[in-house]
């Protein structure tokens, strides 16, 4: 493997810009040799993305990003090379689906009556009938010319104390392990420095993902600054787990994260692509899990 892998990114099959398509060709282009398609609760965008990619001759992992409540706030699990056919798994992000379509319907009830109506409808426009998700209201908002940017809605609309904001109810870490060890996934604790939290949080955190049967830590991400990568670097190794790396690519409207420009992981941590099987779909939990001989 010559590149560095990018084991997180988003189609319009969540809240990415770009189809699976079209995603798969710009990953192809900027040079990536292995790609995770990693949706937020859906893994409807995987056998689009694999068609696309197998004349590329680009590896296209199937994953999925799990929205799961811990410790009071939304924490995100990544699910990586996992069989995105397992009932399991379908079952539970069902019910994540479910959840996002009555938390739709709550936001457009506040931001109604925040003075602005018809939000629901704007939102499912951009969410483009499948799931849908706080983006979407974002970009209907910006249109609406509510806010200058996406990330300007989310912080005057979408943010705890905002009128928009819905407090997650998700699934708990314990269950998204195990619909993603049920798929024959590895389970990843997706950007640890967006949570901001505490030192003991984080070790307390990663201590049950460990318990519940995960494996990794997202060390280089998007969204981390190089002390970041060194922080959680040292967190992976602490804690015993492999160290993932992902641009989290949601589309051209966010040129400060581009696909194809990934640092390397910080000496010391042991890549999760190097696991014994990884990217073989069947899985690496089915193909029995140790680090493959150098
Ligand atoms: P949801 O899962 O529907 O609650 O939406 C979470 C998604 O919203 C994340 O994956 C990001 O794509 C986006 N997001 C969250 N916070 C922000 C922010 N402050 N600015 C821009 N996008 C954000
Ligand atoms: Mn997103
Ligand atoms: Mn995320
Ligand atoms: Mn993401």
């Amino acid at each position: 493997m010559l590149r560095i892998p990018d084991l997180h990114t988003h189609s319009t099959a969540s809240d990415g810009t770009l189809t699976p398509t079209g995603l798969v060709e710009r990953a192809a282009a900027a040079g990536v040799e292995t790609l995770a398609l990693t949706d937020h609760d859906t893994v409807a965008g995987i056998a689009e993305a694999r068609a696309a990619a197998e004349p590329l001759g680009l590896q296209l992992i199937a994953g999925a990003e799990v929205s799961v409540t811990w410790g009071g706030r939304t924490v995100h699990l990544l699910g990586l090379d996992l069989d995105p056919r397992c009932a399991t798994l379908l079952e539970g992000l069902a019910g994540l689906q479910e959840y996002r379509v009555w938390r739709a319907e709550e936001i457009a009830r506040r931001l109604h009556k925040a003075g602005y109506p018809g939000c629901l409808e704007g939102a499912r426009r951009y969410a483009a009938g499948t799931l849908i998700g706080r983006t979407h209201f974002a970009r209907y908002l910006v249109e609406r010319r509510a806010a200058a940017s996406v990330q300007d809605v989310f912080k005057r609309f979408l943010v705890t104390g905002k009128p928009g904001h819905v407090q997650g109810e998700w699934t708990t870490l314990e269950r998204a392990v195990g619909w993603i060890l049920a798929a024959g996934g590895i389970a990843v604790i997706a950007h640890p420095a967006r949570y901001a939290f505490t030192r003991a949080k984080m070790c307390r955190l990663l201590g049950e993902l460990v318990e519940c049967g995960g494996r990794g830590l997202e060390v280089v991400s998007g969204s981390h600054s190089r002390d970041d990568y060194v922080t959680f670097a040292r967190h992976a190794a602490e804690q015993g787990l492999l160290a993932s790396a992902g641009s989290d690519y949601h589309g051209p409207e966010q040129p400060w994260i581009e696909l194809g420009r990934l640092p390397p992981l910080p000496d010391g941590c042991t890549p999760i692509w190097t696991l014994s099987g990884f990217g073989s779909g069947v899985g690496p939990a089915a193909a029995g899990i140790r680090p493959a001989a150098a």
